[in-house]
């Protein structure tokens, strides 16, 4: 039974804009060690909920659909297509691969945690039978060129990571590992490897369905998100859809780049990146290929005869339809940083079997979001000395929105980084432990945002 409105519309909400330079977080507020006094770090506990909506359909709703209902919660999916994993999660192909820099910075380290997990994760949903095509083929990051090799040279001499997870190998190696003849040698990780996304997300909501707890809602757009109070004083939430109005206890927003302008989200620096990945057919001098290669971009092995080259990056672009000059850029970007490898490949455009242009969502600091939606204007009030002193403290938690979560920001990566994700936001959810310290917490809090900008009095 809804009564009266008691969040401020977005429409009410001064409109704030950020400007983040992507700084990692940890640089500019210096210690990150956890401290009782640094409030803003705190994240905000709710009662267990019996029931969450999400808005989603990709990669990231079907790890929260999944790990929420593996803990007794009912979930809801709205997907505004007529059949899941439409969007970014479409691509025929995926690697699945973590960011790993030469020294173990806060950004390496989520996303060697986060691959680890997504193994697992994907590992456990094809033992319990729901398989789809992927390989744990290792990935080769090949050294190209003169300042890939001098970083192959550092990371072997930083030695900052296990073998097990990345190593420097020479080109006689690579070539035995890639299976094809290679040039070069590179960076190799052997528990890398590729999947085929949309089938991956099917699976994974298909798992989570034998729980009895997931309903997922196609054809269902929602346009607009209002806080509504119910008679026991708790913030609800209704959904206005192209299926009427619906309403909702808990929300988590997990809808990527194309739902950056849904109120409330529309207040964090999310952005939109353009890509296009190109199907190409097969032939006898790469159809042996044996691992994911990355130069600039990707080739990945053969899949029902056909290999996933791309991808482009266009920032000013929320093109969906896919265009032959981004097929040619792909072809070229292969040519470009491989040219022996392409020449025996001998790939132009009449080998292109498919092409897909989709929208990656991205943050400034190339971390995703997930948590609570900060309430802006409140942490405007309460934390208003970070200004002048980024370390006054404050025992205040974070104040949030009610009942109003996000996952979103994977960027280039989700693949990889979605499975830690959900777990993060279904301990938010029980009041389970986190499966991260609480540095990390923190660089993957919306609120980050909002505090950084606060301390760089730009806000
Ligand atoms: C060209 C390209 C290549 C990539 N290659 C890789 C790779 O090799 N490895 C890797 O790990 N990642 C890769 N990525 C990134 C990866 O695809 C994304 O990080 C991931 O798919 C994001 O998942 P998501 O669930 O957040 O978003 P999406 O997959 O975009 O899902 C969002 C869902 O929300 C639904 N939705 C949106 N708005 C609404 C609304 N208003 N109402 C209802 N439903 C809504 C959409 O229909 C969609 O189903 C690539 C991305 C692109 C574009």
């Amino acid at each position: 039974m809804l009564t009266n409105i008691v969040t401020a519309t977005p429409a009410q909400i001064p409109s704030i804009s950020f400007q983040d330079d992507g700084t990692p977080y940890t640089e500019q507020l210096g210690n990150t060690n956890f401290d009782s006094k640094l409030g803003y770090k705190l994240r905000p506990t709710i009662t267990k909920p019996q029931h969450v909506s999400i808005i989603g359909g990709g990669i990231a709703s079907a790890c929260a659909a999944y790990a929420l209902t593996q803990k007794g919660i009912k979930v809801t999916l709205y997907c505004k297509d007529n059949s899941l994993a439409q969007g970014a999660s479409s691509n025929a192909i995926g690697a699945l691969f973590p960011l790993l820099h030469q020294q173990q910075d806060a950004i390496s380290l989520f996303y060697q945690q986060a691959f680890s997990r997504a193994r697992s994760l994907y590992n456990h949903v094809i033992e319990q039978g729901f398989n789809f095509p992927h390989q744990w083929c290792g990935l080769l990051d090949v050294s190209y060129k003169e300042s890939l090799i001098k970083r192959q040279h550092k990371f072997a001499e930083l030695n900052a990571w296990p073998a097990q997870l990345i190593h420097s190998i020479d080109a006689t190696q690579a070539e035995k590992i890639a299976n094809i003849p290679m040039q070069y040698g590179g960076l190799f990780i052997p528990n890398a490897g590729w999947l085929a996304p949309q089938q991956a997300v099917k699976q994974l909501i298909a798992c989570a369905k034998t729980t009895g707890r997931l309903k997922v809602e196609n054809n269902t757009k929602v346009s607009n998100i209002t806080a509504i109070q119910s008679k026991d004083e708790k913030t609800r939430w209704l959904l206005s859809t192209s299926q009427g109005e619906i309403e909702t206890s808990v929300l988590i927003v997990c809808g990527g780049a194309e739902i950056i302008n849904l109120d409330y989200i529309k207040q964090l620096p999310f952005s939109v990146v353009q890509g296009q990945v190109t199907s190409m057919k097969t032939n006898d001098n790469i159809s042996k290929l044996a691992t994911v290669i990355c130069h600039k971009g990707y080739l990945t092995p053969s899949q029902n005869h056909q290999h996933c080259i791309g991808a482009t990056f266009n920032k000013n672009s929320t093109r969906t339809t896919a265009t032959a000059e981004e097929d040619s850029f792909n072809i070229e970007m292969l040519k470009t940083c491989l040219p022996e490898l392409s020449a025996a490949i001998n790939w132009s455009i009449k080998d292109i079997v498919n092409s897909k242009s989709r929208l990656r969502c991205m943050t400034p600091d190339h971390l995703p979001m997930v948590g609570a939606m900060p309430d802006i204007k409140k942490h405007l009030e309460a934390y208003p000395h970070l200004a002048k002193d980024k370390n006054w403290r404050y025992t205040q938690a974070a104040p949030v929105v009610d009942n109003l979560y996000l996952m979103m920001g994977f960027g280039a990566r989700g693949l990889c980084s979605a499975p830690l994700a959900a777990d993060i936001l279904t301990a938010d959810l029980c009041g389970t432990p986190y499966p991260v310290d609480n540095n990390m917490l923190f660089n993957l809090s919306p609120n980050r945002f909002v505090i950084r900008a606060i301390v760089r009095d730009k806000i």
